[in-house]
């Protein structure tokens, strides 16, 4: 059956990244930008999106995209659909650390352990960090089959594998909490079932984790500014050689 998605004429490259109206992704969508890319700023905020497309000018264009709201979702995808025609790349960056009820990153990480942590809030985090990938993903695939190319790239964390946190001496074992780290967890599997199914497709399934960069997410705390903190993102978006199913960070394979 013909496709009813027209191919529109730009030989660029197109990417969506969700949540890239700052930090890492606003970072990421940069340097696909300077890459060559045409890229899609995701915001859930319009004119935030539109800021930060602003800020990294030609190629950047802002569009309106809540992962948790599946209208959002669809009207996305719509307008990928009628502008675009195809999508190359998606990053599913956006991702919350807490649902907002916490002030500091002490009392997130005492508040996240598996024998008190509210059930409310880890709904509120995979709502976000888990099924808001997989939904974007499941309405932009259609699009991304087009591609010649076709790549996904779920940004998570070091944090979510289960190998390192079970080895004694990984210095961030005690953080491994029922919250935020286990949603990266799920977001692996996730990513791996993607990358099994897609693999005869040819569209390459990725997940990375960026440096510790200083970011709202953890609230600044982090070691690394977004330009190093992104290096590990920027590496897995642009591979389009790699087997897909690879787990990555800033010094190369992670184990899941
Ligand atoms: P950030 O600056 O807080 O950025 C998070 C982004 O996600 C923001 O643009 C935020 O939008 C967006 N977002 C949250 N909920 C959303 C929703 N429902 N729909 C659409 N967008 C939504 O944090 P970051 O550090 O750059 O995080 C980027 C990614 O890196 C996340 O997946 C995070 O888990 C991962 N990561 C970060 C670190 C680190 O050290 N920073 C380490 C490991 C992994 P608003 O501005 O509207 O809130």
């Amino acid at each position: 059956m013909e496709s009813k998605i027209k191919l529109s004429s730009t030989t660029q490259p197109v990417a969506l990244v969700t949540g890239a109206n700052k930090g890492l992704g606003q970072q990421l969508a940069k340097e696909l930008v300077s890459n060559g890319y045409l890229v899609l700023i995701g915001s859930r905020i319009f004119e935030n999106g539109k800021k930060a497309a602003d800020e990294i000018g030609d190629g950047a264009f802002p569009i309106q995209l809540d992962v948790t709201d599946t209208q959002s979702i669809t009207a996305a995808a719509k307008y990928i659909t009628s502008e675009f025609g195809k999508l190359d790349l998606l990053v599913n960056n956006a991702a919350i650390g807490q649902s907002g009820r916490y002030s500091t990153v002490p009392e997130i990480l005492e508040a996240g352990k598996a024998s008190v942590a509210s059930l409310d809030e880890i709904r509120i985090l995979f709502e976000t960090n888990v099924l808001g990938v997989l939904a974007v993903t499941q309405a932009m695939l259609p699009l991304i089959r087009l591609s010649s190319s076709g790549r996904i790239l779920n940004v998570s964390s070091a944090a979510g594998s289960l190998t390192l946190n079970s080895d004694p001496n990984f210095p961030y074992r005690p953080y491994f909490g029922a919250t935020y780290p286990a949603t990266k967890t799920a977001l692996n599997a996730i990513t791996l079932a993607l990358a099994i199914e897609l693999e005869e497709s040819g569209i390459k399934v990725r997940a990375a984790s960026p440096g510790f960069t200083a970011t709202a997410i953890n609230d600044f705390q982090g070691t690394d500014t977004v330009e190093v903190g992104a290096r590990a993102l920027v590496l897995a978006a642009l591979d389009t050689e790699s087997p897909t199913g690879s787990f990555t960070g800033p010094d190369g394979a992670l184990p899941w």
